[in-house]
This record gives structure tokens, sequence and C-alpha cells, in this order.
């Protein structure tokens, strides 16, 4: 038996310490598995990380390819996170939004940077 108050295990209905009334060992672990949020998988992917190094690349030109590409690699590792833990919670949640903002942002600035050198290109095409 295990006191929920003190966090001693004790014997008996009753804990000797605090007379709080005991719960059973094998009841409590159930019920902190499913309340609980941190209790991802210890081979699970870190899905933030990658987000992050995503964000990192994602605004500048060129470099972000990379911001794609880590947002892939992101993205997948959500995948991995997801199947490994039944459900996707924590960090690795975040890391699967930051990676999809840091996907998308990095694919948009590929466009706009290759208009942009392409105006460049054609201006400075003309004045020759
Ligand atoms: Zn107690």
């Amino acid at each position: 038996m295990y006191c929920n108050n003190c966090g001693i295990t004790v014997n008996g209905t009753y804990c000797p310490r605090c007379g709080s009334m005991t719960v059973d060992i094998n009841n409590v672990a159930p019920t902190a598995a499913s309340s609980g949020t941190a209790s991802a998988h210890p081979n699970s992917p870190s899905v933030l990380k990658w987000a992050i190094l995503g964000l990192a690349f994602c605004g500048w030109p060129i470099l972000n390819i990379m911001g794609i590409v880590f947002g892939a690699i992101a993205k997948s590792k959500a995948l991995e996170f997801q199947s490994l833990n039944g459900s996707i919670f924590g960090s690795a949640k975040v890391g699967r939004i930051l990676g999809n903002i840091a996907f998308i942002v990095g694919i948009v600035m590929t466009v706009i940077y290759f208009i942009y050198f392409v105006i460049i290109f054609a201006a400075v095409l003309s004045t020759v």
C-alpha cells in the first residue's frame, strides 16, 4: 500500500504517519500513466529539436532549403513518435506544429527568393 499524502509505502489501510487512507500501489501506476503527459517512450525521437533547426533556417536565402529538410524530418519524427506512443503529446506535439511551420515557411520563402532573384537577374540583363 502507498500513502498519497506522504509518498511512502505503508502496510495497512491507513498511513501510520498522517492517518490518510492508503491506496494500492497496483492501482496507482495505471492512473498515473493515463493522466501523465511526460511518460513518453524512452526511445521517442526528439521532434522539437528538428523543428527548431527547421525554424532557424527556413527564413534565410538558400538556407531555407535546410528549413524544408529539417521541417520534413520533424514531421517524420512526429509520425515515429505517434506510432511509438499511440498519440502525440508534450514537446513532440509542439515540435510537430513548429515543424509544419518551418516546412511551409521554407517553401514559401524559396518561392519568394526565386522570384526575387529572377527579377534582379532580369533587371541586370535589361541594363546591359
Ligand atoms: Zn501519510
